[in-house]
């Protein structure tokens, strides 16, 4: 660890359980500090790190939660498979400007007698709920909402990386009337456009190889949009065609409303396109936002974010 990684390291406390959370917040509550929380599931990269530093500067405190939330897989070899990496975590939320590790044990989060849920409607039924089943944002639902009152933070920080995630967590801060901000963050990429992801150390080099069709997928029908072509049916198929000449099983690639996740017949205004596919064993995501500018408007400049395959 270099000097200023040390220092960093040095201010940066990890807490276990929700009271050493509250009393070590409570200071900075009471002086009228603003808050910022970085939900994660640890092993922690760039995209992660990208959350912490936008945190860091928009907050004046940074908790940056560590948490494999058993209750959101839904298959038990994807999560016995999750990587776990605290020590090497630790310095890197600390480095990112994290001032509070929390990273509490399952029986803290989920105690003994347990039995609540939190269930957003509708959102939750198609693509990666579709796909993973009804717990998996039933777990992420619930786990987001208990870091949310366990931190009680200002702003919390999320990666467009997890569209729906992002589309789920806004509706249940809402209908919850949770007083917290939710912002999402552009997905950061790997030089050569893949999606950062902890399940990217568990591809193979040959796996990492063939990984890079989901961005190409999602850029060919960025192509062809850019040339004024509006079916989703063309659309969703110059993607598909990426990711079979690469030998990469998809489990969805669609096009859908970027607020409802609705299914689009056609691209007009702005588009959501997401895609889940399997490379090997390890299931990734990605996406994009598709815009189809009136004339006049930059094709280039969606208002949401858009593919950029060198954004490291
Ligand atoms: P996870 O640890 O996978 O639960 O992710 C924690 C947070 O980091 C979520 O809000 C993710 O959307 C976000 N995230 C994961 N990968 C990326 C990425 N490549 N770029 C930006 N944010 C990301």
């Amino acid at each position: 660890m270099s000097s200023t990684n040390l220092d960093s390291a040095m201010r940066m406390r990890t807490v276990r359980t929700v009271s050493e959370l509250r009393a070590a917040l409570e200071p900075a509550r009471r002086d009228g500090l603003t808050i910022g929380l970085v939900p994660t599931m640890g092993a922690l990269h760039e995209g992660h790190l990208s959350l912490i530093r936008t945190a860091h500067e928009q907050c004046d405190r940074v908790v940056v939660s560590l948490f494999v939330n058993p209750v959101q897989f839904n298959e038990r070899t994807d999560l016995e498979r999750y990587p776990r990496r605290e020590r090497r975590d630790t310095d890197l939320a600390a480095a990112a400007g994290a001032d509070l590790l929390f990273a509490p044990s399952v029986e803290e989060v989920y105690p003994r007698g347990f039995a609540t849920a939190v269930e957003v409607f509708g959102l939750t039924e198609r693509l990666e709920g579709e796909a993973r089943g009804a717990e998996h944002f039933r777990g992420v639902a619930t786990v987001v909402t208990k870091l949310l009152c366990m931190a009680m933070p200002d702003v919390a920080y999320f990666g467009q990386k997890d569209a729906q995630q992002v589309v789920v967590i806004r509706r249940l801060a809402e209908d919850l009337n949770l007083p917290v901000r939710i912002a999402a963050l552009p997905t950061v990429r790997e030089h050569d456009g893949l999606a950062m992801s902890s399940r990217n150390s568990l591809l193979s080099p040959a796996e990492r190889a063939r990984a890079l069709a989901l961005p190409a997928a999602l850029r060919a029908a960025g192509d062809l949009a850019a040339t004024g072509e509006r079916s989703s049916g063309a659309l969703l198929a110059a993607a598909r065609g990426e990711l079979s000449r690469s030998g990469v099983e998809a489990e969805y690639v669609a096009l859908v409303n970027p607020d409802t996740l609705e299914p689009l017949e056609s691209l007009a205004g702005e588009a959501l396109l997401a895609i889940a596919a399997r490379v090997g064993a390890v299931r990734l995501i990605d996406n994009t936002v598709l815009s189809a500018q009136p004339t006049g408007e930059d094709p280039q400049q969606p208002k949401r974010e858009a593919i950029t395959l060198c954004s490291v």
